[in-house]
C-alpha cells in the first residue's frame, strides 16, 4: 500500500525531514509539529502513518516552516511509516484554518488538525481505506437537470439580488417563516449552477434540525444533481458514514454538505457558499477541546477561500447585529456584514400576539394563570394544539424535608439531585451521579418528603389532570398532553417519532424545553406559553437576556405558521402567552412588538456603557483542582507572573480576579475561572499566545491541580 519503506533505524544522513502534525497533547504549545525522514517528496496536506512513542499514530505533512528543521541533539530521525495513497492531500485553504483556529483558540496545531478528520481515517488499515475509496469513486456524477422556479416575495427577491450582486458577509434578518431557507436553497441553486465544481456548506445549530432541513435540500437538488450530490456531517452518525460524507466532500463529489458544527472544519475540493442557519444559537460554539464558534471559523474560511457566507436569523446574535450596523452620519463605515430584511412571515398570519399575565396578581400557588388555562382549553376543544414551553434551567425539582429542610444535594457536586419520578431515581445533571429515591428523609427521618420546583415531566402531569375533562372536537376524544425534552429523546429516532405524533395531530398539548422550540414546522399549533422564564432575566451571564429574547421568539414562531389553517379554525389570531413576576421589564415589552432591533438597540447601548462584547473581548481561563483555593492560588499566580515578565498586549487586557464558577465543585473536583476582558482582540490574542508558556511554567508549582484550560470568546461567563 506504500511505496515508502517502513521505519529503519539506519537512514541515510541526507534523508529530508518533513513536519508533520499528529494529534499531541491539548497544550503542547501551538505549532509543534514532529519531523520525519522521508526518501519521497511528500507534498503538504499528505496523509501519512508515523511512528509516535510504540504506537502508530495518523498525521497530516504540513508545510515547511521557515527554519529548517532539526531533531533534539543526538537522535535519530524516524520514517514516515506509510502514505494513506487514494486520498489527495488536504488543500491549502483547509491547513490555513488549522493553522488559524489553533492559534485564536490557543491549542496545539496538531489536535486541532487531527481533531477536524473523521476518527475512522485513524483506525482503519490501508487495505480497507482503499475498498473505501473505490466504493466512494464509483457514484456517478448526476447530469444537471432543471431547477423549478419558485415564485419569490417581494422581500426574498431584494435579499436574493442583494446576495447575487454583493459579496458580503452577509446577515439574513428574517422572521420566523419569511422564507429564509428558501432565500438559502436560490442560492446554493445559484452557486452550483455558476460552477460544476463549487460546493455548498450549509451549518445547522442542532442534529434535531438536520432532518427537516435535509429533506427540503434532498428534495430541491436530488432531481438536479443527483441524491449522493447531498451528504451530512455531524457527531450522531456512525464512524463508516462519517468517514464516507467526508470523502465525499473532500473529492468534491458532495456539491452540498449539511451539518453540524463539526462541518465548518469539513475538507472541500472547491467551498463558494457558507450558510450558517441560526447563527445566533449557543450551539455552534464547542465546549471542549478547541472551544471553537463554528460561524466564526466560517466567515473566516469565507473571506479566506472566496465563499459567500450567509448568516440567517429572526434574533441575530448582538455581535452579528452589530457588524452589520447601517452606515450612519457618525459612523460613515458602518458594519463589516450586509444586512438583509425579511420581516413579513410567508403563508402565515401576523405573529402571534404576545400575552403578559402578571403573576404577581393571580391566585398564589397557581402553575397556570386562569386566563391561561382558559385559552388552552378552548384551544384544545377546537382541535387546536398548544406548545408550553418550560426553561428547565434552575427550575428542575429537587426532592426536599419539610421537617428538617434536607436537600438531594450531589455528594459530588455543589448542585442538587434532580427527582425522576419515572423511574424513582435522583440524578445529579452535572455529574451523572444516581441514587434511589431514599423512602424516608436521611437526616431527620420524616417520610413526607416531596419534590419542590417544577420539571417538564410534573408539568406535564399537571396539565393533563387540568385537562382531563376536555373533549378536543369534532373528534370527541379526551385531550392528550405530552412532553418533548432531552429526557423523552434520549432514544434513537424517539424524536422524530413524536414530532410525527404531533403532526399527525395525536397530541393536543405539548410539552417541551428549548428542544421544540427551535425550528420545527408545526402547522396546527395556535398557542405558545411560556410558565416561568423569568430565571434568565436575573442572572450572572450577560447574554442571559438576549438568549430569553431569542428563545421565546423562536417558540412564538412556532404558533400560527399556517394561514390557511388559522383561517379554516375561524381566524382566531396565535397567541404566545408568557406568565412573569416582571411584566414591565424591557425584554418583555420589546417582546410584545416583536421588535428584536428595539431590544437589540437597548441591549447594546448597555454593552457599550460596560465594556463588554462586541464592544469588547473576552477570555477565560479555568483551573480545576482538588481544593477551590489550589485553583484560584494557580490562576492569581499565573496573572502575576504576567504582569512581572510584562507580555506584549498586557496595557490593554484586564485581569479580573478569580472566582468559582456558578457550578462551583463537579464530581469532586473544585472549578475556578479568570476573566480577561480587552478592547483591543489583537492585543488580547498576543498576550494570550504569550502567556502560555507561563501557565505551563506554573502548573506543576500548584500541588492538586487537576487541569487548566482557556476558552477564547466564552459564550457563557
Ligand atoms: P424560514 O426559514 O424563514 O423559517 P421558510 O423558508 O421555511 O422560512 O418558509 C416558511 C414557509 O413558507 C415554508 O413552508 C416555505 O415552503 C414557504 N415559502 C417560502 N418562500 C415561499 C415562496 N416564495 N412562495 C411560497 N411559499 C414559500
Ligand atoms: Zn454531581
Ligand atoms: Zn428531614
Amino acid at each position: 500500500t506504500s511505496a515508502i519503506p517502513p521505519f529503519s533505524a539506519d537512514i541515510p544522513p541526507a534523508t529530508p525531514l518533513l513536519p508533520v502534525a499528529v494529534a499531541t497533547p491539548a497544550h503542547s504549545g501551538v505549532g509543534a509539529l514532529l519531523s520525519y525522514a522521508s526518501a519521497a517528496p511528500l507534498p503538504p496536506g499528505t496523509l501519512v502513518r508515523v511512528p509516535l512513542g510504540a504506537r502508530e499514530v495518523l498525521g497530516v505533512v504540513w508545510d515547511a516552516p521557515e527554519q529548517p528543521l532539526t531533531l533534539p541533539d543526538g537522535r535519530a530521525p524516524r520514517a514516515i511509516a506509510g502514505v494513506l495513497e487514494g486520498i489527495a492531500p488536504l488543500g491549502s485553504s483547509w491547513r490555513r484554518l488549522v493553522e488559524f483556529a489553533a492559534r485564536y483558540y490557543q491549542r496545539a496545531l496538531g489536535e486541532v488538525a487531527l481533531a477536524a478528520l473523521p476518527p475512522q481515517l485513524r483506525d482503519l488499515r490501508p487495505e480497507q481505506l482503499a475498498r473505501r475509496l473505490r466504493r466512494a469513486a464509483t457514484a456517478p456524477p448526476a447530469a444537471p437537470g432543471a431547477i423549478e422556479s419558485v415564485a419569490y416575495s417581494p422581500e426574498q427577491a431584494r435579499a436574493i439580488a442583494e446576495i447575487d450582486q454583493e459579496n458580503g458577509p452577509f446577515l439574513l434578518f428574517g422572521s420566523t417563516g419569511s422564507g429564509k431557507t428558501e432565500v438559502y436553497l436560490h442560492c446554493i441553486a445559484r452557486a452550483l449552477a455558476a460552477d460544476p465544481t463549487a460546493q455548498a456548506l450549509v451549518l445547522v445549530p442542532e442534529i434535531n434540525l438536520t432532518p427537516q432541513l435535509e429533506a427540503r435540500v434532498r428534495a430541491r437538488f436530488a432531481p438536479v444533481y443527483g441524491d449522493a450530490a447531498l451528504v451530512t456531517l455531524h457527531s450522531g452518525m456512525t464512524p463508516p458514514q462519517r468517514l464516507k460524507s467526508w470523502l465525499a466532500a473532500h473529492t468534491g463529489a458532495a456539491r452540498i454538505v449539511l451539518g453540524t458544527r463539526m462541518a465548518v472544519f469539513a475538507s472541500f475540493a472547491r467551498l463558494a457558499l457558507i450558510v450558517v442557519d441560526e447563527e445566533h444559537d449557543a450551539s455552534y460554539k464547542q465546549q471542549e477541546g478547541a472551544r471553537y464558534h463554528a460561524r466564526d471559523l466560517a466567515l473566516w474560511r469565507g473571506r479566506e477561500e472566496g465563499a459567500k457566507v450567509i448568516l440567517g436569523s429572526a434574533t441575530p446574535s448582538l455581535e452579528s447585529w452589530h457588524a452589520s450596523r447601517p452606515a450612519t452620519a457618525d459612523d460613515p463605515q458602518g458594519g463589516r456584514y450586509r444586512r438583509l430584511y425579511m420581516p413579513s412571515r410567508i403563508g402565515a398570519g401576523a405573529l402571534p400576539r404576545v400575552r403578559l399575565v402578571d403573576l404577581g396578581q393571580q391566585p398564589p400557588k397557581a402553575v397556570f394563570a386562569p386566563a391561561l388555562l382558559a385559552a388552552i382549553t378552548e384551544r384544545v376543544q377546537r382541535g387546536e394544539q398548544c406548545l408550553v414551553l418550560l426553561n428547565r434551567r434552575g427550575f428542575a425539582p429537587v426532592l426536599h424535608c419539610h421537617a428538617c429542610g434536607w436537600k438531594s444535594d450531589c455528594p459530588h457536586c455543589s448542585a442538587h439531585q434532580v427527582f425522576h419520578k419515572a423511574d424513582r431515581s435522583l440524578r445529579c445533571h452535572h455529574c451523572g451521579y444516581a441514587s434511589r429515591v431514599p423512602r424516608a428523609c436521611p437526616s431527620c427521618g420524616n417520610p413526607d418528603i416531596a419534590p419542590i420546583g417544577r420539571g417538564t415531566e410534573q408539568l406535564e402531569e399537571h396539565l393533563a389532570r387540568l385537562l382531563r375533562n376536555v373533549i378536543v372536537e369534532p373528534a370527541g376524544r379526551a385531550a392528550r398532553v405530552a412532553r418533548i425534552d432531552a429526557d423523552t429523546t434520549r432514544a434513537k429516532g424517539a424524536l422524530e417519532e413524536q414530532l410525527a405524533q404531533v403532526h399527525a395531530g395525536e397530541v393536543d398539548v405539548l410539552v417541551g424545553t428549548q428542544m421544540v422550540a427551535k425550528g420545527h414546522d408545526f402547522r396546527r399549533i395556535t398557542l405558545v406559553a411560556a410558565v416561568q422564564p423569568d430565571g434568565a432575566l436575573f442572572s450572572s451571564d450577560f447574554r442571559a437576556p438576549e438568549r430569553l429574547f431569542a428563545l421565546l421568539m423562536q417558540a412564538g414562531g412556532r404558533a400560527g405558521r399556517d394561514a390557511h389553517y388559522v383561517a379554516a379554525q375561524g381566524g382566531e389570531p396565535p397567541e404566545m402567552w408568557v406568565q412573569t413576576w416582571h411584566p414591565d421589564h424591557p425584554v418583555y415589552a420589546a417582546l410584545r412588538r416583536h421588535d428584536w432591533p428595539a431590544f437589540a438597540a437597548q441591549q447594546l447601548d448597555e454593552r457599550r456603557e460596560a465594556g463588554m462584547p462586541p464592544f469588547a473581548y473576552q477570555a477565560l481561563v479555568r483551573a480545576d483542582a482538588r481544593a477551590q483555593e489550589t485553583a484560584q492560588a494557580f490562576l492569581t499566580a499565573a496573572a502575576d507572573a504576567a504582569r512581572a515578565a510584562q507580555l506584549p498586549g498586557l496595557e490593554l487586557v484586564h485581569l479580573f480576579p478569580p472566582v468559582p464558577l456558578a457550578v462551583q465543585r463537579v464530581a469532586g473536583v473544585e472549578r475556578a475561572q479568570m476573566l480577561l476582558e480587552s478592547p483591543s482582540r489583537a492585543a488580547l490574542q498576543a498576550f494570550l499566545a504569550a502567556w502560555q508558556a507561563l501557565l505551563h511554567a506554573e502548573r506543576p508549582r500548584h500541588k492538586g491541580l487537576v487541569r487548566w484550560l482557556m476558552d477564547v470568546d466564552p459564550q457563557a461567563i
